[in-house]
């Protein structure tokens, strides 16, 4: 079978290309997904069975804040010429990544399940990305009940692990705690976004690498799976799990209490759990140490 994945050059197509290194990878290099007719030759030359749709325009707190235009714009571009070209071309398979970050903001009940996608607007800190997911998941509904195209979607919580984008200044939490851990000098104090109240469910990277096949396989209905794992640790907990590595030194972190952002956004895994028959996520503590690992290995400053 001929899989393309969009978004190949990104955190988790450069990591799920160890996995699958037989699928074919594109970044905006190959195509500018944006562009239509880009697109429409892409589905020509490549003539894929399937498609892995994980392009997007992705970032922090500050940028998805500073640049809400640039992430309506780009997103619902790319995710329209994919799916629509997909559908043209008679490509019979999309299996399309959103997030856990397009849910509503503030429900009455935690974890959330895919029934409660609708019941509220994503916080205002992902207002356009998370709306941009949401009619991601409109379009490939459409598809399948106007066309019968099998085009499903799945929401992966917090991503991190090797790869991910260490020391620029839009770099997600794990990767910026790992990099000022990591550059951590005596006698100098962490100083820490937030109050570290705030609860999230991290998913390593390797699981969903080795969960996106299955679910290529598998997951064929109209529902925005939720693949989250089932710990959901406070930030002062991970940060805590993080400092405790370093037993050479002693690292003093303090957090500013500014800035929160969302106290949980916890997803129910049961549905994903079901539909692949269980499954053993790592541990935060043992995803976390791999990561810093492969970062004091491999990470040089750009
Ligand atoms: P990433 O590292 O920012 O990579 C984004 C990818 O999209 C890159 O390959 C980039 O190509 C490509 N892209 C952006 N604009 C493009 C365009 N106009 N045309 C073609 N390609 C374009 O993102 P990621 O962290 O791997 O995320 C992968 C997917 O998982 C996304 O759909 C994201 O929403 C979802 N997700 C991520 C997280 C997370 O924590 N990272 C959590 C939940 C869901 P270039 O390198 O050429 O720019």
């Amino acid at each position: 079978m001929r899989v393309l994945v969009t978004g190949g050059s990104g955190f988790l197509g450069k990591r799920l290309k160890l996995y699958k290194p037989d699928w074919i990878y594109i970044s905006s290099k190959d195509c500018d997904l944006t562009k239509t007719l880009e697109v429409k030759h892409m589905f020509r030359n490549i003539k894929p069975d399937a498609v892995v749709h994980l392009a997007a325009r992705v970032g922090g707190i500050k940028d998805n804040t500073e640049n809400q235009a640039l992430f309506y714009y780009q997103n619902v571009m790319m995710n329209t010429n994919i799916i629509h070209e997909a559908y043209l071309s008679d490509t019979p398979r999309v299996l399309s990544a959103l997030s856990t970050c397009a849910f509503p903001d503030k429900l009455e009940h935690y974890p959330f399940s895919e029934e409660d996608f609708y019941k509220g607007a994503p916080t205002k800190t992902n207002f356009s990305y998370g709306y941009s997911k949401r009619m991601l998941h409109v379009q490939s509904v459409a598809y399948r009940k106007q066309y019968g195209m099998n085009y499903s979607t799945f929401c992966p919580s917090n991503l991190y692990g090797p790869e991910d984008h260490f020391g620029d200044e839009y770099s997600h939490f794990i990767a910026s705690l790992i990099h000022k851990f990591a550059n951590f000098c005596d006698n100098r104090r962490i100083d820490l976004w937030g109050t570290g109240m705030p609860l999230r469910q991290q998913l390593y990277i390797d699981d969903l690498c080795e969960i996106i096949p299955i679910l290529l396989d598998k997951h064929n209905t109209d529902i925005p799976l939720i693949v989250a794992p089932n710990e959901n640790l406070s930030i002062r907990d991970m940060s805590q799990i993080l400092a405790d590595f370093h037993s050479d030194k002693t690292i003093v972190f303090k957090f500013n209490g500014k800035l929160d952002g969302q106290y949980r956004k916890d997803g129910d895994n049961s549905l994903f759990l079901d539909l692949i028959g269980g499954y053993d996520f790592t541990s935060f503590r043992e995803g976390i140490q791999k990561t810093y690992e492969w970062y004091i290995e491999n990470f040089k400053e750009q």
